[in-house]
């Protein structure tokens, strides 16, 4: 029976691991320096019974059948669908930024006169990041594209990232895209919700298996000869750590969350408002909204992004930016000439992946593994 470390016992580890003892029948050792598992998915029920996402809001969303076939297996999802409310100039609305959200900022006329030339000019659910957005002729669509540059995008990027919104890979804000539509959700995929017992379950549920033994509070750096130990190694932590940094260290953004408790139902009207404009936090998340819980209290969690640095903050963001992609090429091509040790996940990949992302590539190293091995 062959014998397989995973390195990480968040969603990527899990997958892997469950896939390696469940479909292969091989023996997997599952090792999480943390003392939980689920890496920053994990979510717990706290004393108000509210189920709080410890490392910020997760909402689950894919169109991918592959993955919603493997993850709904694990456990049932409600049908939540993820809205964000962002204050712009006190004014609450729906981001991402769309034909409603033009009502609810200007007066009729104008916005009225916008629409139209949106819908003169472009096709109707189209989705446009910013950046190409703020491209225009016409003085209205320019005066738009400015107002919802500066207003949604220039000082939530600048919290978030630190820098302007040029000077982050135009990947990151095409997340959030203008999009010509009234659908107000913050995602469009076929399959959305949040697991009725929470991330954790899910995650536990896959690491429960009379193949796979895990070992919490366990760094890697303790264990011994895991080349000779292992058939095989999946390291799902920071690329650069494993490889003792040695052509530099990967940058990364992390997140403080400061709690707080209320005793009243409810802090806001919506699981997440963004703060664009306002205030040195970019976004506060209220965590009952997700599973309906019921109490008469409420946890909420500001968000204030900072630096990663080791020893002093957790590791959330890659910053995808050429020259860390550059970096990140050093390590990968270092990786490849290792026999039998594989990298997954935001970490292992350096990829800003969402947790549907992250698992379809778990599954797919193991359809790789599966292939050479049958
Ligand atoms: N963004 C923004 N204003 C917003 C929401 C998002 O400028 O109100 C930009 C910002 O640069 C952010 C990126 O879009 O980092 C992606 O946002 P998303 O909500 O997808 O980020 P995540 O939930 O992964 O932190």
């Amino acid at each position: 029976m062959k014998k397989n470390l995973v390195i990480g016992a968040g969603f990527s580890g899990a997958v892997i691991a469950y896939l390696l003892a469940e479909k292969l029948n091989e023996q997997v050792l599952v090792i999480d320096k943390k003392n939980h598992i689920a890496g920053n998915c994990y979510d717990y029920r706290d004393k108000n019974g509210i189920m709080i996402h410890k490392y910020g809001s997760h909402i689950f969303h894919t169109s991918n059948e592959k993955v919603w076939n493997f993850i709904k297996e694990f456990g049932d999802f409600n049908q939540y669908m993820h809205k964000v409310i962002a204050v712009i100039d006190g004014i609450e609305t729906t981001i991402p930024f769309n034909f409603s959200t033009i009502y609810d900022v200007f007066p009729k006329t104008l916005a009225k006169r916008l629409e139209e030339k949106l819908l003169e000019k472009f096709e109707y659910n189209k989705k446009i990041p910013i950046l190409e957005f703020l491209k225009q002729d016409d003085e209205d669509l320019k005066f738009l594209a400015e107002y919802v540059y500066e207003k949604v995008f220039l000082h939530y990027t600048a919290k978030q990232w630190g820098v302007n919104p040029e000077s982050v890979d135009g990947a990151v804000t095409a997340r959030v895209p203008v999009y010509l539509s009234k659908d107000n959700r913050y995602f469009q995929d076929k399959y959305q919700g949040i697991p009725l017992e929470g991330y954790t379950k899910l995650v536990e549920k896959m690491l429960t298996h009379p193949n796979i033994k895990l070992k919490l509070n366990t760094d890697y750096a303790t264990v011994k000869n895991p080349e000779k130990e292992f058939d095989r190694i999946f390291y799902t932590g920071a690329i650069d750590e494993y490889f003792n940094y040695e052509f530099g260290e990967l940058p990364y953004r992390s997140v403080n969350f400061k709690f707080e408790e209320y005793d009243r139902e409810f802090y806001q009207s919506n699981s997440v408002v963004n703060y664009p404009c306002n205030y040195d936090f970019t976004r506060i998340h209220e965590y009952k909204h997700y599973l309906n819980d019921k109490s008469p209290r409420t946890v909420i969690a500001k968000e204030y992004s900072e630096f990663f640095e080791r020893g002093k903050n957790e590791r959330y963001y890659p910053i995808p930016k050429d020259e860390n992609t550059e970096l990140y090429n050093k390590y990968s091509e270092k990786a490849k000439e290792l026999n039998n040790v594989f990298f997954l996940g935001r970490l292992g990949d350096y990829k800003y992946y969402d947790m549907d992302k992250a698992i379809l590539r778990a599954i797919e190293v193991f359809e790789t593994i599966k292939g050479e091995s049958s």
